[in-house]
């Protein structure tokens, strides 16, 4: 195992990490730069240097942005490692990653998280089907190989990356049958307190328009409002059900994309044992930090959607204000400097986040979309569902962690990445407590898998 000292590692190569990365090399710091994809670009630019023009064009001008990232990065000092799967942060700022079956060790004088988000599940009778996914696994098919169904496809759910979605696949040439909205009209009625505010971030709020106007003029059929969703089938998805004010609907189809919103990716602050809140607008956990993103833990930053979801430029001048507190703790910029450079940044940031309570409001994943019946798995991996919790809770299990000593919830290979927030809401209704005082998993390393074997190489 080799061992690296840098003064900063920085995981993860999206908006936030790159312009991090970027900016900390730029004041003299020598960074080192993880990222487990094979290209720069996280979720949004995913690919985007390798992508064909054709692809860039057709996904859009917000993803064609990221090459100006990428290309900064490039010419930049930072040393970017890709197909580095980090499976290790300790709070004394020691790195572990496995890449090309190897284990590496960064020792750094301080670690920014920008880890990201993932999308929120979706469990819904039927959502473990094949030909179900969610949007965001058939955006990244996209973006990474130019893959698409060859089929027509239904889009369910609610969210802006549905609808992008929708309209990168017109443009891909894939027939999309309907767009199953679960939007209902008092959602937009409650998040009239925060029209103001976005109607101050109009180029964002026009883009989603224009999305959806685009959607609606090629024809699609748009359902809103809809409930009651679950994808029937036996061997794999035949069809989408769902009803419209009371009334039952049936799409045939054999492949259902699902989303209802992101969320953080906390692994590695839960792992750190770092503060964390329950963020009752966007409905999931999201890290305490001060003003540069500095988590409880000494030396350990979080910038980017893996601190509360903000979007992708907001992400961006998260990791640039994140490198100022760090420049700053490592001894590279006076106080007076950090604040004189951080003061521009901070007004694009708060103009960036002025539509977020807005989207929060409107696009908040329904409970029945997030608290599922009985009969519905929730854990994937070890095939727990609904109802075998609820038994758990009418047995004294009191939160996620227990669940996993009642019957294995959350411990296969994803750790508890894909039903870790349904665990806790599940428990919290069924215990009539709120989703704070549950908690999450206590998650441990590994937070990626690793084989025996190659800890064995260590
Ligand atoms: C599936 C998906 C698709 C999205 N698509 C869009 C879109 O098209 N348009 C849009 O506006 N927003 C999109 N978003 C929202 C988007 O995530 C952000 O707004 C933006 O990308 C946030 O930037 P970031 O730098 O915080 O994180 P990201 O861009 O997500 O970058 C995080 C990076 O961390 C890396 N990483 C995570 N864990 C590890 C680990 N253990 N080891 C090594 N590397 C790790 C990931 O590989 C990733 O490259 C998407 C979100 C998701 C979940």
């Amino acid at each position: 195992m080799s061992l690296l000292s840098v003064d900063v590692a920085v995981i993860g190569a999206g908006a936030a990490g790159m312009s991090a990365s970027v900016a900390l090399a730029g004041l003299g710091l020598q960074v080192v730069l993880l990222d487990e994809q094979g290209s720069p670009g996280g979720q949004i630019y995913r690919g985007i240097t390798l992508a064909p023009l054709s692809r860039r064009d057709m996904l859009g001008p917000d993803y064609a942005h990221g090459h100006t990232l990428a290309q900064a990065l490039a010419a930049s000092t930072v040393r970017y490692e890709k197909g580095a799967a980090v499976w290790q942060v300790t709070r004394e700022h020691k790195v572990t990653y496995l890449r090309d079956g190897r284990l590496q060790t960064v020792q750094a004088r301080a670690v920014l998280l920008a880890t990201g988000a993932m999308e929120r599940p979706f469990p819904i009778p039927g959502w473990t089907l094949p030909g179900v996914m969610s949007a965001g696994a058939a955006q990244i098919l996209l973006k990474s190989s130019g893959l698409a169904p060859a089929e027509p496809v239904v889009l369910a759910g609610c969210g802006p990356l549905l609808y992008l979605l929708g309209w990168q696949y017109l443009r891909a040439g894939v027939q999309i049958k309907a767009l199953v909205d679960t939007t209902r009209p008092e959602d937009y009625w409650r998040a009239r307190r925060h029209l103001f505010a976005a109607l101050r971030a109009w180029p964002y709020l026009r883009k989603g328009l224009d999305l959806m106007r685009s959607l609606r003029s090629a024809g699609i059929a748009h359902y809103t409002g809809a409930e009651q969703l679950a994808v029937e089938g036996s061997e794999a998805a035949s069809a989408l059900t769902f009803s419209v004010g009371g009334k039952a609907q049936r799409v045939a189809t054999r492949c259902v994309l699902l989303h209802q919103g992101v969320v953080p990716n906390i692994q590695f602050s839960q792992s750190l044992r770092a503060r964390h809140h329950w963020d009752e607008n966007q409905l999931c956990f999201s890290p305490v930090s001060d003003a540069w993103g500095q988590l409880d833990v000494p030396g350990i930053y979080v910038a980017g959607d893996g601190a509360g979801i903000g979007g992708a430029q907001a992400a961006a001048l998260q990791g640039k204000l994140a490198a100022l507190g760090i420049a700053s703790r490592l001894g590279r910029l006076s106080d007076a400097e950090r604040e004189r450079q951080a003061a521009p940044l901070r007004t694009g940031l708060e103009a960036n986040l002025r539509i977020r309570p807005f989207l929060d409001a409107v696009y908040q994943a329904k409970e029945e979309n997030r608290i599922p019946a009985d009969e519905v798995m929730v854990c994937r991996c070890e095939e727990v569902s609904a109802g075998e919790l609820r038994k758990f809770v009418a047995l004294g299990c009191a939160g996620p962690n227990q669940a996993k000593a009642f019957g294995r919830c959350g411990m296969g290979p994803c750790q508890g990445r894909m039903c870790g927030l349904t665990v806790t809401e599940v428990i919290a209704k069924a215990r009539g407590v709120s989703a704070g005082e549950v908690g999450y998993y206590r998650i441990r390393p590994p937070i990626k898998p690793i084989t025996l074997g190659e800890l064995a190489g260590e």
